[in-house]
């Protein structure tokens, strides 16, 4: 909702669906661009060291956005002819955590929610905020309207939750890397999870969890198109994430290819080759509050071996730094090294259960592309890949096509024409 243009397009979008019978929630994310106009605004004035008190000051200032486009959204709707009304996520209240600018839903108390929706109203909730156990205001983070959405879709049994995002639906990539990438038109629940979790940016991560753990089904689609397209076909559009495995499903091995430039690699060279290393390594990273992404620990050589793994770009120097001065002297490690200049590609699809040769075919179509495979990991509907970064878009192109994801010839004509 980049404009009160935009507002008064959702306004009318709201109004036909309700017209035509249904009860509706709406949980607006900000206007755009205004979070990040927030968040710079704070940083101007940042203190020197911040801590939890700046993080809490945050929250509060980010969560203003949502109030302001949820308010608006219901004048909209007023104008539109319909009784609207806006709850802030203090007052429905959408209970979390402590955890400032990356809080967790802990529950949402529904009966102001059912009340209001019982005497005909359309109720607005912000997306992104939440209130803690002692009334701070929280926010879910970056993308955590989605979340808010599907929540509150959960706590309210919601037939389904629409999100109306940016692009149109889920893709088999990311089409600015893959022109040829196609629309789902469904996909699983798994392999959704999957996607976010490997790089797709399409929905927050945790929207995904909430939707799997609470079996809400969600529907991906435009905000772009126009309000009064057919209500039937917009029902229709986007991509749903669902939770049946019926026929209609796309019957691919790989439904989708993602990737992502955010893990750095770090290897332990030359340590003992003796019970306990993976978790004295493991161990003090995680007790830097560091995660961990892939493992891999190279066979021994002289009773020495080398111990490599992936973390967070943002983590990289001080997980290097905690390694260097804590862990490898007490080891005995030869080195420590850090490479930033890698990525991860991943082939997702719940076909590869059912199918065997899967990774090897992705690792024959990386070799004859001439990319060299660094670390390797896998789960039953996915195989991701740790491999130099200037050889990412080649990568995904390639498997893309060797897994036939692109689109048929015709689609594409019929598009360009
Ligand atoms: N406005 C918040 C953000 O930009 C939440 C959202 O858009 O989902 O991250
Ligand atoms: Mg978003």
């Amino acid at each position: 909702m980049g404009s009160t243009e935009r507002i008064r397009n959702v306004a009318k979008r709201v109004a036909k669906w309700h017209r035509a019978g249904h009860q509706m929630v709406v949980v607006p994310s900000a206007m755009s661009g205004e979070t990040n106009r927030l968040l710079a605004l704070a940083k101007e004035l940042e203190p020197a060291r911040p801590g939890q008190a700046y993080s809490r000051e945050l929250d509060q200032l980010a969560a203003t956005g949502e109030q302001a486009s949820s308010a608006l959204l219901a004048i909209a709707l007023q104008a539109e002819g319909l009784e609207a009304v806006s709850f802030s996520g203090w007052q429905v209240p959408i209970r979390t955590n402590s955890a400032y600018t990356k809080a967790r839903i802990e529950s949402i108390d529904h009966q102001r929610i059912q009340a209001e929706l019982a005497t005909g109203k359309v109720v607005i909730i912000t997306g992104f905020q939440g209130v803690d156990a002692a009334g701070n205001v929280t926010t879910l983070g970056r993308g955590g309207s989605d979340t808010s959405a599907v929540a509150v879709a959960a706590a309210i049994k919601a037939e389904e939750c629409l999100i109306y995002t940016d692009v149109d639906g889920v893709y088999t990539t990311d089409p600015r890397v893959v022109p040829e990438a196609r629309r789902l038109e469904k996909v699983s629940f798994e392999e959704m999870l999957e996607m976010a979790s490997m790089g797709s940016k399409v929905l927050q991560i945790r929207s995904v969890e909430f939707a799997g753990k609470y079996r809400v089904p969600i529907r991906v689609l435009s905000s772009f198109t126009d309000w009064d397209i057919d209500l039937t076909e917009e029902a229709r559009s986007g991509t749903l994430i669902t939770f049946e495995d019926d026929e209609s499903m796309e019957q691919a091995v790989v439904s989708g290819i993602a990737f992502n430039r955010d893990e750095a690699k770090i290897t332990v060279l030359g340590v003992p080759d003796t019970p306990g290393i993976a978790y004295q390594i493991l161990g003090a990273v995680a007790d830097g509050n560091v995660e961990v992404d892939v493992i891999i620990q190279n066979i021994s050589k002289d009773g020495k071996t080398d111990f490599s793994f992936t973390v967070h770009r943002n983590d990289l120097a001080k997980t290097l730094d905690l390694l260097k001065t804590h862990v490898a002297p007490k080891l005995g490690a030869a080195e420590v090294v850090g490479d930033a200049r890698i990525c991860k590609v991943s082939i997702v699809g719940i076909g590869m259960r059912s199918h065997v040769g899967v990774a090897s075919r992705m690792f024959r179509c990386l070799s004859e592309e001439g990319i060299n495979i660094q670390m390797i990991s896998t789960s039953e509907i996915k195989t991701s890949v740790v491999i130099d970064e200037k050889y990412m878009e080649l990568a995904v192109r390639s498997l893309h096509r060797e897994f036939d994801l692109d689109q048929p010839a015709d689609t594409l004509a019929v598009t360009r024409g």
